[in-house]
């Protein structure tokens, strides 16, 4: 295979004033369909976050035009080798907010935010005494990997972990914070806003999750399971010395890194579930959305309602053996 039939995928934000998103949005667009670029871009006034899949070629025609821009020239590409695509459409939004934290100031990243540590010395940081290492993600996210020993706040989207915060300060107060995400993007604005709420030693880990997997040096220590990426390709490996699986199946309990969809399109609840237990559960959380008149696995497995009800007649039984 040549190099111009390797695909890419690149991840990357840039806190920096957009004057009128809408329409930069419009003509970003047309641009990367042009390029023949897939993916899904934000566009705020307050900048932009983007992943990207493409062939070599097109992803690098895209950075190199950004770079050309003075307001994107000093953006960071993280870059993931693949063997296509990572998305089926191209979109780019315009949005209030990058990432959303629905707070009552907003935070300007370029006015507060945590210490930026390098992998390394995140690393090290990490290993003190007196430190707390916050995952600033949601809890699927976690569920699927994080760093050894850290914080999983109970949260299904960014925008409550202030409230977490708020209703935990007591496993923070007085230590060294070391706060992480996928690319760095959300500890920009929640180190900042930690410091702001009163807590004096905050960290954020430079570049995410992904820099660090591919830091030369650390490589990724310290780090169980893979990384969630909102894209197809959903886990991402992180750690290259060793492979700690961390993901439980939904169902049995057992080892599983594979996140499936609840059938029910009403739920969509994502879930760890081996294949075998997709097909013996019909893909679906709980009884009720196994029942569900709009049933995604049933209609794609064509089941009649003598079928479902076998189905459930079993997993009744088990139950009751259980
Ligand atoms: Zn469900």
């Amino acid at each position: 295979m040549s190099e111009n039939q390797k695909y890419r995928v690149l991840l990357y934000y840039q806190y920096v004033t957009i004057e009128e998103p809408e329409v930069f949005a419009n003509k970003h667009l047309k641009f990367c369909k042009e390029l023949g670029l897939k993916g899904r871009i934000l566009v705020a006034e307050e900048g932009i976050n983007g992943t990207v899949s493409g062939t070599w070629d097109q992803t690098e025609a895209y950075m190199n035009e950004m770079k050309s821009d003075p307001r994107f020239e000093s953006m960071v590409f993280k870059i993931d080798e693949s063997d296509k695509h990572a998305f089926k459409k191209m979109h780019v939004r315009p949005r209030a907010e990058l990432v959303t934290l629905r707070l009552e100031d907003d935070i300007n990243p370029h006015e507060v935010t945590g210490k930026y540590l390098s992998p390394k010395e995140f690393f090290e940081a990490m290993q003190d005494e007196d430190t707390v290492v916050l995952d600033a993600r949601n809890d699927y996210e976690f569920d699927l990997g994080h760093f050894r020993g850290a914080i999983r706040p109970d949260i299904k989207t960014f925008r409550d972990l202030p409230d977490w915060v708020r209703e935990n300060k007591q496993i923070l107060e007085g230590k060294k914070i070391l706060t992480y995400c996928t690319g760095g993007i959300r500890c920009e604005k929640f180190s900042g806003w930690l410091l702001e709420e009163g807590f004096d030693d905050v960290s954020q880990l430079h570049g995410g999750i992904v820099t660090y997997g591919k830091d030369p040096e650390v490589q990724g220590e310290l780090w169980d399971g893979q990384c969630y990426v909102f894209d197809e390709r959903i886990a991402v490996p992180v750690n290259q010395k060793e492979h700690t699986i961390v993901g439980r199946d939904y169902f049995d309990g057992t080892a599983c890194e594979r996140y499936v969809n609840c059938a029910n399109p009403e739920c969509n609840k994502q879930i760890l579930s081996s294949e075998e237990n997709e097909h013996k559960y019909m893909r679906s959380c709980t009884d009720e959305c196994r029942v569900h008149p709009r049933n995604l696995y049933i209609k794609e497995h064509n089941l009649s309602e003598k079928e479902v009800k076998e189905r459930l007649q079993l997993l009744e039984g088990e139950m009751a053996v259980n």
